[in-house]
Protein backbone atom coordinates (compact mmCIF):
# COMPACT_ATOMS: atom_id res chain seq x y z
CA UNK A 1 0.00 0.00 0.00
CA UNK A 2 1.19 3.48 -1.00
CA UNK A 3 0.52 6.21 1.82
CA UNK A 4 3.19 8.95 1.22
CA UNK A 5 6.04 7.99 2.59
CA UNK A 6 8.89 8.86 1.08
CA UNK A 7 10.04 5.91 -1.62
CA UNK A 8 13.53 7.25 -1.72
CA UNK A 9 16.03 9.27 0.78
CA UNK A 10 15.73 12.50 -1.68
CA UNK A 11 13.67 14.28 -4.50
CA UNK A 12 14.60 14.05 -7.80
CA UNK A 13 15.75 17.68 -9.22
CA UNK A 14 13.40 17.93 -12.22
CA UNK A 15 12.34 19.69 -15.26
CA UNK A 16 9.55 19.98 -18.15
CA UNK A 17 9.80 21.06 -21.12
CA UNK A 18 6.39 21.15 -22.85
CA UNK A 19 3.07 20.84 -20.67
CA UNK A 20 2.36 24.19 -20.94
CA UNK A 21 -0.57 26.34 -19.41
CA UNK A 22 -3.14 25.28 -22.56
CA UNK A 23 -1.77 21.48 -22.94
CA UNK A 24 -4.16 18.23 -22.66
CA UNK A 25 -1.14 16.38 -20.81
CA UNK A 26 1.12 18.69 -18.96
CA UNK A 27 -1.19 18.64 -15.53
CA UNK A 28 -1.08 15.06 -15.12
CA UNK A 29 2.58 15.27 -15.54
CA UNK A 30 3.18 17.34 -12.88
CA UNK A 31 0.36 15.95 -10.17
CA UNK A 32 2.14 12.17 -10.76
CA UNK A 33 5.52 13.36 -10.80
CA UNK A 34 4.94 15.19 -7.25
CA UNK A 35 2.31 12.81 -5.31
CA UNK A 36 5.30 10.70 -3.59
CA UNK A 37 7.50 13.26 -2.97
CA UNK A 38 9.47 11.89 -5.92
CA UNK A 39 10.71 14.75 -8.11
CA UNK A 40 10.70 18.77 -7.10
CA UNK A 41 9.91 21.01 -10.18
CA UNK A 42 13.11 23.31 -10.35
CA UNK A 43 12.72 23.81 -14.09
CA UNK A 44 10.87 24.22 -17.52
CA UNK A 45 10.83 25.41 -21.30
CA UNK A 46 7.12 24.55 -20.59
CA UNK A 47 5.46 26.42 -24.31
CA UNK A 48 6.54 26.74 -27.89
CA UNK A 49 5.47 30.67 -27.02
CA UNK A 50 8.78 31.66 -24.52
CA UNK A 51 7.03 34.64 -22.75
CA UNK A 52 3.55 32.11 -22.17
CA UNK A 53 6.41 29.47 -20.68
CA UNK A 54 7.46 32.05 -18.40
CA UNK A 55 4.56 33.44 -17.18
CA UNK A 56 3.42 29.68 -16.39
CA UNK A 57 6.85 28.74 -15.02
CA UNK A 58 6.36 31.20 -12.32
CA UNK A 59 2.81 30.66 -11.78
CA UNK A 60 3.64 27.42 -10.60
CA UNK A 61 6.37 28.19 -8.42
CA UNK A 62 9.44 27.67 -10.59
CA UNK A 63 12.27 30.55 -10.05
CA UNK A 64 11.76 32.94 -13.15
CA UNK A 65 15.92 32.16 -14.27
CA UNK A 66 14.74 28.79 -14.85
CA UNK A 67 11.97 28.77 -17.29
CA UNK A 68 13.91 28.74 -20.00
CA UNK A 69 12.67 29.92 -23.85
CA UNK A 70 13.67 26.70 -25.16
CA UNK A 71 14.99 22.68 -24.41
CA UNK A 72 18.73 23.25 -25.56
CA UNK A 73 19.15 26.28 -23.43
CA UNK A 74 17.53 24.81 -20.26
CA UNK A 75 19.68 21.52 -20.67
CA UNK A 76 23.00 23.91 -21.43
CA UNK A 77 21.84 26.27 -18.55
CA UNK A 78 20.50 23.30 -16.04
CA UNK A 79 24.13 20.93 -16.70
CA UNK A 80 26.58 24.75 -15.63
CA UNK A 81 24.57 24.67 -12.18
CA UNK A 82 25.70 22.39 -8.86
CA UNK A 83 21.84 21.99 -8.07
CA UNK A 84 21.03 21.18 -11.89
CA UNK A 85 18.16 19.08 -12.77
CA UNK A 86 18.65 14.91 -12.68
CA UNK A 87 15.30 14.35 -14.84
CA UNK A 88 13.17 15.71 -17.61
CA UNK A 89 9.75 14.89 -18.87
CA UNK A 90 8.90 15.21 -22.42
CA UNK A 91 5.48 16.43 -23.01
CA UNK A 92 5.65 18.33 -26.40
CA UNK A 93 4.01 17.09 -29.86
CA UNK A 94 4.91 13.71 -31.10
CA UNK A 95 7.69 15.34 -34.35
CA UNK A 96 9.97 16.85 -31.35
CA UNK A 97 10.24 13.40 -28.57
CA UNK A 98 13.28 12.29 -30.50
CA UNK A 99 15.81 15.54 -30.60
CA UNK A 100 14.26 16.48 -27.30
CA UNK A 101 15.15 12.99 -25.45
CA UNK A 102 18.43 12.72 -27.68
CA UNK A 103 19.60 16.02 -26.05
CA UNK A 104 18.40 15.05 -22.54
CA UNK A 105 20.59 12.10 -22.71
CA UNK A 106 23.09 13.77 -24.05
CA UNK A 107 22.70 16.47 -21.00
CA UNK A 108 23.31 13.18 -18.56
CA UNK A 109 19.59 13.20 -17.60
CA UNK A 110 17.35 10.98 -16.91
CA UNK A 111 14.15 11.15 -19.21
CA UNK A 112 10.57 10.34 -18.92
CA UNK A 113 8.67 10.93 -22.66
CA UNK A 114 5.61 10.76 -23.85
CA UNK A 115 4.44 8.34 -26.71
CA UNK A 116 5.12 7.89 -29.48
CA UNK A 117 8.72 7.90 -28.34
CA UNK A 118 9.85 8.72 -31.82
CA UNK A 119 8.87 8.01 -35.67
CA UNK A 120 11.34 5.45 -36.71
CA UNK A 121 12.84 1.71 -35.71
CA UNK A 122 16.45 3.63 -36.55
CA UNK A 123 15.64 6.52 -33.97
CA UNK A 124 14.54 4.47 -31.22
CA UNK A 125 17.43 2.40 -31.53
CA UNK A 126 19.63 5.23 -30.92
CA UNK A 127 17.64 6.35 -28.22
CA UNK A 128 18.35 2.97 -26.34
CA UNK A 129 21.66 2.70 -27.35
CA UNK A 130 22.61 6.53 -25.84
CA UNK A 131 20.22 5.58 -22.85
CA UNK A 132 23.19 2.42 -22.59
CA UNK A 133 25.80 4.54 -22.84
CA UNK A 134 24.94 7.48 -20.74
CA UNK A 135 23.42 4.94 -18.03
CA UNK A 136 20.65 6.58 -18.23
CA UNK A 137 16.65 5.61 -18.25
CA UNK A 138 13.79 6.25 -20.44
CA UNK A 139 10.65 5.50 -19.11
CA UNK A 140 7.69 6.00 -21.29
CA UNK A 141 4.18 7.65 -20.21
CA UNK A 142 1.89 4.12 -20.94
CA UNK A 143 -0.14 6.22 -18.40
CA UNK A 144 -3.27 3.59 -18.08
CA UNK A 145 -0.69 0.82 -17.70
CA UNK A 146 0.06 2.23 -13.90
CA UNK A 147 -3.43 0.96 -12.97
CA UNK A 148 -3.26 -1.81 -10.59
CA UNK A 149 -5.63 -4.56 -12.05
CA UNK A 150 -3.47 -4.53 -15.22
CA UNK A 151 -0.75 -5.94 -12.84
CA UNK A 152 -3.59 -8.35 -11.20
CA UNK A 153 -4.14 -9.89 -14.71
CA UNK A 154 -0.66 -9.78 -15.67
CA UNK A 155 -0.04 -11.86 -12.60
CA UNK A 156 -3.11 -14.72 -13.91
CA UNK A 157 -2.08 -14.93 -16.93
CA UNK A 158 1.72 -16.00 -15.81
CA UNK A 159 0.83 -18.29 -12.97
CA UNK A 160 -1.59 -20.16 -16.03
CA UNK A 161 -4.78 -19.33 -14.29
CA UNK A 162 -6.54 -18.58 -17.76
CA UNK A 163 -4.43 -21.83 -19.34
CA UNK A 164 -2.53 -21.08 -22.85
CA UNK A 165 -3.43 -17.73 -24.38
CA UNK A 166 -5.28 -18.16 -27.48
CA UNK A 167 -6.41 -14.56 -28.23
CA UNK A 168 -5.35 -11.25 -27.49
CA UNK A 169 -8.54 -8.53 -28.77
CA UNK A 170 -7.48 -4.84 -28.15
CA UNK A 171 -8.96 -1.27 -28.91
CA UNK A 172 -8.99 1.97 -28.08
CA UNK A 173 -11.47 3.57 -30.22
CA UNK A 174 -13.08 6.98 -29.38
CA UNK A 175 -15.66 9.37 -31.19
CA UNK A 176 -14.11 12.58 -29.93
CA UNK A 177 -13.07 12.92 -33.51
CA UNK A 178 -15.86 12.06 -35.62
CA UNK A 179 -15.63 15.82 -37.59
CA UNK A 180 -12.65 17.75 -38.62
CA UNK A 181 -12.29 19.00 -35.07
CA UNK A 182 -8.96 20.13 -35.94
CA UNK A 183 -10.36 23.24 -37.96
CA UNK A 184 -11.07 24.46 -34.37
CA UNK A 185 -8.90 23.00 -31.93
CA UNK A 186 -5.24 22.96 -31.90
CA UNK A 187 -4.35 20.59 -29.56
CA UNK A 188 -5.97 18.34 -32.44
CA UNK A 189 -5.18 19.93 -35.55
CA UNK A 190 -0.96 18.77 -34.84
CA UNK A 191 -2.44 15.39 -34.43
CA UNK A 192 -3.42 15.11 -37.97
CA UNK A 193 -0.66 16.66 -39.61
CA UNK A 194 1.93 14.30 -40.95
CA UNK A 195 4.72 17.10 -40.05
CA UNK A 196 3.78 16.68 -36.57
CA UNK A 197 2.79 13.31 -36.12
CA UNK A 198 4.94 11.12 -38.68
CA UNK A 199 3.14 8.15 -40.64
CA UNK A 200 0.19 7.63 -38.53
CA UNK A 201 -2.35 8.82 -36.46
CA UNK A 202 -4.41 6.79 -34.02
CA UNK A 203 -2.44 3.90 -34.54
CA UNK A 204 0.30 6.10 -32.92
CA UNK A 205 -1.47 8.14 -30.91
CA UNK A 206 -4.18 5.40 -29.61
CA UNK A 207 -3.48 1.82 -30.40
CA UNK A 208 -0.04 1.53 -28.52
CA UNK A 209 -1.43 2.06 -25.62
CA UNK A 210 -3.52 -1.23 -25.09
CA UNK A 211 -0.82 -2.62 -27.17
CA UNK A 212 1.67 -2.13 -24.20
CA UNK A 213 -1.01 -2.95 -21.52
CA UNK A 214 -1.91 -6.27 -23.13
CA UNK A 215 2.50 -6.73 -23.54
CA UNK A 216 2.24 -6.10 -19.81
CA UNK A 217 -0.86 -8.65 -19.13
CA UNK A 218 1.14 -11.52 -21.40
CA UNK A 219 4.90 -10.56 -21.08
CA UNK A 220 6.01 -12.89 -23.40
CA UNK A 221 3.76 -11.63 -25.92
CA UNK A 222 5.85 -10.51 -29.01
CA UNK A 223 4.00 -9.84 -32.57
CA UNK A 224 4.90 -12.00 -35.21
CA UNK A 225 3.46 -10.78 -38.38
CA UNK A 226 0.96 -8.36 -38.86
CA UNK A 227 -1.93 -6.95 -41.70
CA UNK A 228 -3.43 -3.26 -41.19
CA UNK A 229 -5.86 -1.71 -43.57
CA UNK A 230 -6.29 1.78 -42.43
CA UNK A 231 -9.36 4.81 -43.43
CA UNK A 232 -9.60 8.27 -43.64
CA UNK A 233 -13.28 8.63 -42.94
CA UNK A 234 -12.64 12.64 -42.51
CA UNK A 235 -10.94 13.33 -46.20
CA UNK A 236 -8.68 16.03 -45.40
CA UNK A 237 -6.67 13.53 -43.08
CA UNK A 238 -5.36 11.29 -45.42
CA UNK A 239 -2.86 9.69 -45.70
CA UNK A 240 -3.20 9.71 -41.94
CA UNK A 241 -5.90 7.54 -40.50
CA UNK A 242 -8.76 7.96 -38.28
CA UNK A 243 -9.23 4.10 -37.76
CA UNK A 244 -7.43 0.99 -38.26
CA UNK A 245 -7.91 -2.29 -37.96
CA UNK A 246 -4.84 -4.68 -37.29
CA UNK A 247 -4.96 -8.52 -37.53
CA UNK A 248 -1.55 -10.26 -35.63
CA UNK A 249 -0.32 -13.84 -34.92
CA UNK A 250 2.02 -14.23 -32.24
CA UNK A 251 4.88 -15.74 -31.39
CA UNK A 252 3.44 -17.76 -28.75
CA UNK A 253 0.86 -19.13 -31.56
CA UNK A 254 -1.43 -17.25 -30.34
CA UNK A 255 -3.64 -14.47 -32.48
CA UNK A 256 -5.07 -11.06 -32.09
CA UNK A 257 -6.57 -7.79 -33.31
CA UNK A 258 -6.52 -4.25 -32.91
CA UNK A 259 -9.38 -1.67 -33.44
CA UNK A 260 -7.85 2.03 -33.60
CA UNK A 261 -10.40 4.73 -33.85
CA UNK A 262 -11.12 8.36 -33.50
CA UNK A 263 -14.17 8.51 -35.63
CA UNK A 264 -16.35 5.53 -32.77
CA UNK A 265 -19.02 8.48 -32.93
CA UNK A 266 -20.90 8.66 -28.51
CA UNK A 267 -17.79 6.72 -27.43
CA UNK A 268 -15.60 8.20 -24.71
CA UNK A 269 -13.00 6.08 -25.04
CA UNK A 270 -13.58 2.45 -25.85
CA UNK A 271 -9.88 1.18 -24.50
CA UNK A 272 -10.44 -2.53 -24.07
CA UNK A 273 -7.63 -5.23 -23.59
CA UNK A 274 -9.64 -8.85 -23.65
CA UNK A 275 -7.06 -11.95 -23.05
CA UNK A 276 -8.57 -15.27 -23.88
CA UNK A 277 -7.18 -18.39 -22.57
CA UNK A 278 -7.92 -21.85 -23.13
CA UNK A 279 -9.85 -21.75 -19.97
CA UNK A 280 -10.62 -18.65 -18.82
CA UNK A 281 -10.40 -14.74 -20.14
CA UNK A 282 -9.90 -11.19 -18.72
CA UNK A 283 -11.40 -7.96 -19.52
CA UNK A 284 -9.95 -4.70 -18.54
CA UNK A 285 -11.70 -1.56 -19.81
CA UNK A 286 -10.15 2.00 -18.98
CA UNK A 287 -13.63 3.41 -18.32
CA UNK A 288 -14.35 1.01 -15.08
CA UNK A 289 -10.26 1.22 -14.28
CA UNK A 290 -11.07 -0.57 -11.20
CA UNK A 291 -12.86 -3.54 -12.25
CA UNK A 292 -11.21 -6.73 -14.33
CA UNK A 293 -13.89 -9.13 -15.43
CA UNK A 294 -12.84 -12.65 -14.84
CA UNK A 295 -14.46 -15.13 -16.77
CA UNK A 296 -14.15 -18.75 -16.17
CA UNK A 297 -15.76 -21.54 -19.18
CA UNK A 298 -18.93 -22.47 -17.53
CA UNK A 299 -18.71 -20.29 -14.05
CA UNK A 300 -20.29 -17.14 -13.61
CA UNK A 301 -18.68 -14.33 -14.57
CA UNK A 302 -16.36 -12.73 -11.59
CA UNK A 303 -15.54 -8.99 -11.29
CA UNK A 304 -12.73 -8.67 -9.79
CA UNK A 305 -12.29 -5.09 -7.86
CA UNK A 306 -9.56 -3.10 -7.33
CA UNK A 307 -7.91 -2.86 -3.17
CA UNK A 308 -9.55 -6.08 -2.27
CA UNK A 309 -7.76 -8.76 0.13
CA UNK A 310 -8.27 -11.50 -2.66
CA UNK A 311 -6.19 -9.93 -5.35
CA UNK A 312 -2.36 -11.05 -5.88
CA UNK A 313 0.50 -8.99 -3.80
CA UNK A 314 1.61 -7.17 -6.85
CA UNK A 315 -2.33 -6.06 -7.50
CA UNK A 316 -2.06 -4.61 -3.61
CA UNK A 317 0.98 -2.91 -3.36
CA UNK A 318 0.08 0.01 -5.44
CA UNK A 319 -3.47 0.46 -3.63
CA UNK A 320 -3.46 3.86 -2.10
CA UNK A 321 -7.09 3.86 -0.45
CA UNK A 322 -8.09 0.16 -0.34
CA UNK A 323 -11.11 -1.13 -2.31
CA UNK A 324 -14.61 0.33 -2.46
CA UNK A 325 -13.26 3.94 -3.29
CA UNK A 326 -12.31 4.62 -6.86
CA UNK A 327 -9.10 5.18 -8.00
CA UNK A 328 -8.57 6.82 -11.58
CA UNK A 329 -6.23 7.90 -14.60
CA UNK A 330 -3.96 10.32 -11.76
CA UNK A 331 -3.07 7.42 -9.77
CA UNK A 332 -2.05 5.01 -12.46
CA UNK A 333 0.21 7.77 -13.35
CA UNK A 334 1.38 8.41 -9.79
CA UNK A 335 2.21 4.92 -9.27
CA UNK A 336 4.18 5.33 -12.61
CA UNK A 337 6.24 8.42 -12.02
CA UNK A 338 6.78 6.18 -8.30
CA UNK A 339 8.46 4.09 -10.43
CA UNK A 340 10.21 5.77 -12.94
CA UNK A 341 11.67 7.74 -9.77
CA UNK A 342 12.90 3.77 -8.09
CA UNK A 343 14.15 2.97 -11.38
CA UNK A 344 16.48 5.90 -11.83
CA UNK A 345 17.72 6.21 -8.45
CA UNK A 346 18.83 2.63 -8.57
CA UNK A 347 20.71 3.02 -12.45
CA UNK A 348 22.56 5.90 -10.41
CA UNK A 349 23.41 3.17 -7.56
CA UNK A 350 23.99 0.63 -10.34
CA UNK A 351 21.44 -1.77 -8.29
CA UNK A 352 21.55 -4.36 -11.23
CA UNK A 353 20.02 -6.44 -8.48
CA UNK A 354 16.79 -4.47 -7.65
CA UNK A 355 16.56 -3.45 -11.84
CA UNK A 356 16.78 -6.99 -13.43
CA UNK A 357 12.49 -7.49 -12.16
CA UNK A 358 11.77 -4.12 -11.63
CA UNK A 359 9.06 -3.49 -14.32
CA UNK A 360 8.19 -0.04 -15.33
CA UNK A 361 7.31 1.28 -19.27
CA UNK A 362 11.29 1.44 -20.72
CA UNK A 363 12.81 2.16 -23.21
CA UNK A 364 12.52 -1.37 -24.66
CA UNK A 365 8.67 -0.43 -24.43
CA UNK A 366 8.93 2.08 -26.31
CA UNK A 367 10.93 1.09 -29.37
CA UNK A 368 8.34 -1.83 -29.53
CA UNK A 369 5.40 0.40 -29.78
CA UNK A 370 7.35 2.50 -32.32
CA UNK A 371 8.18 -0.56 -34.49
CA UNK A 372 4.54 -1.56 -34.20
CA UNK A 373 3.53 1.18 -35.76
CA UNK A 374 6.06 0.97 -38.31
CA UNK A 375 4.90 -2.18 -39.57
CA UNK A 376 1.24 -1.29 -39.68
CA UNK A 377 1.82 1.65 -41.47
CA UNK A 378 3.89 -0.58 -44.05
CA UNK A 379 0.98 -2.93 -44.34
CA UNK A 380 -1.39 -1.03 -44.99
CA UNK A 381 0.37 1.08 -47.60
CA UNK A 382 1.16 -1.84 -49.39
CA UNK A 383 -2.16 -2.66 -49.95
CA UNK A 384 -2.84 -4.78 -46.62
CA UNK A 385 -0.93 -7.71 -46.94
CA UNK A 386 1.18 -9.59 -44.34
CA UNK A 387 4.27 -8.23 -43.09
CA UNK A 388 6.61 -10.02 -41.18
CA UNK A 389 7.73 -8.47 -37.95
P1 LIG B 1 -0.90 20.01 -26.66
O1 LIG B 1 -0.82 20.51 -28.05
O2 LIG B 1 -2.17 20.17 -25.90
O3 LIG B 1 0.26 20.70 -25.79
C1 LIG B 1 1.61 20.71 -26.23
C2 LIG B 1 2.43 21.58 -25.29
O4 LIG B 1 3.80 21.55 -25.69
C3 LIG B 1 2.02 23.06 -25.33
O5 LIG B 1 2.15 23.60 -24.03
C4 LIG B 1 3.07 23.68 -26.28
O6 LIG B 1 3.26 25.07 -26.08
C5 LIG B 1 4.29 22.89 -25.88
N1 LIG B 1 5.35 22.82 -26.90
C6 LIG B 1 5.23 22.51 -28.21
N2 LIG B 1 6.44 22.48 -28.80
C7 LIG B 1 7.35 22.75 -27.82
C8 LIG B 1 8.76 22.86 -27.80
N3 LIG B 1 9.50 22.66 -28.89
N4 LIG B 1 9.35 23.19 -26.62
C9 LIG B 1 8.63 23.39 -25.49
N5 LIG B 1 7.28 23.28 -25.45
C10 LIG B 1 6.65 22.98 -26.61
O7 LIG B 1 -0.47 18.50 -26.70
P2 LIG B 1 -0.84 17.37 -25.64
O8 LIG B 1 -2.17 16.82 -25.97
O9 LIG B 1 -0.56 17.83 -24.27
O10 LIG B 1 0.20 16.24 -26.09
C11 LIG B 1 1.58 16.34 -25.81
C12 LIG B 1 2.19 14.95 -25.91
O11 LIG B 1 1.55 14.11 -24.96
C13 LIG B 1 1.99 14.26 -27.26
O12 LIG B 1 3.13 13.52 -27.58
C14 LIG B 1 0.81 13.33 -27.06
O13 LIG B 1 0.87 12.18 -27.88
C15 LIG B 1 1.03 12.95 -25.61
N6 LIG B 1 -0.19 12.55 -24.90
C16 LIG B 1 -0.14 11.42 -24.17
C17 LIG B 1 -1.22 10.98 -23.46
C18 LIG B 1 -1.08 9.73 -22.63
O14 LIG B 1 -2.07 9.17 -22.20
N7 LIG B 1 0.13 9.29 -22.36
C19 LIG B 1 -2.42 11.68 -23.52
C20 LIG B 1 -2.46 12.88 -24.26
C21 LIG B 1 -1.33 13.30 -24.95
Amino acid sequence: MINGIKPLGHSLRWGMVGGGGTSQIGYIHRSAAQRDSTFTLLAGAFDIDAERGLAFGTALGVQPERCYPDYESMFAAEAAREDGIQAVSVATPNNTHFAICRAALQAGLHVVCEKPLCFTTEEADELERLSAEKNKIIGVTYGYAGHQLIHQAREMVTAGELGEIRIVNMQFAHGFHNEAVELQNPSTRWRVDPRFVGPSYVLGDLATHPLFIAETMVPDLQVKRLLCARQSFIESRAPLEDNAYVLMEFANGAVGSMWASAVNSGSMHSQKIRIVGAKASLEWWDEQPNQLRYEVQGEPVRILERGMGYLNARALEEDRISGGHAEGLFEAWSNLYRRFALAMDATDRGDTTFLRDFWYPDVHAGLAGVRWVENCVRSADAGSVWVEC
